[in-house]
């Protein structure tokens, strides 16, 4: 039996959710998978709870909840990570388009769509 702690992780909303697979490349622990048209969380410990996918979801299906769960897994991760590292497509700020290689992103939500912005935007977009 595995030991569960509290902690945060991804919750998807089923109804929310239109099978757009927007939110599995950023999960780079592959935690997210398409099934049957709906993104699902099927590996608990693969989910880190840090909640990049969120920013991507142009529905808002995707939320972190905290609650018992089993620990993130940095072993069963780390070569899914190194896999999906050699097709990682890198994402750009959303207002000066530079890469996340050369600023951080931060996944934003503004208008009805799922945005990245970097650390240089970002206190713009939130004073004006
Ligand atoms: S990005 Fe949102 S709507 Fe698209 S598959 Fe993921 S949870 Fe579903």
């Amino acid at each position: 039996m595995s030991t569960t702690i509290t902690r945060q992780i991804v919750k998807i909303d089923e109804e929310l959710c239109t099978g757009c697979g927007l939110c599995v490349s950023p999960c780079a622990e592959g935690a997210i998978v398409m099934i049957d048209g709906k993104a699902r969380v099927i590996r608990e410990e693969l989910c880190d709870g840090a909640g990049f996918c969120l920013g991507v979801c142009p529905t808002g299906a995707l939320t972190l909840e905290t609650r018992e769960a089993v620990p993130f897994d940095h072993e069963a991760a780390e070569p899914i990570i190194a896999e999906k590292m050699k097709t990682y497509i890198p994402q750009v700020c959303f207002k000066c388009g530079v890469d996340e290689d050369h600023a951080p992103l931060l996944p934003v939500r503004q208008q009805g769509r799922s945005e990245w912005v970097c650390t240089r935007c970002l206190p713009a977009l939130i004073h004006g």
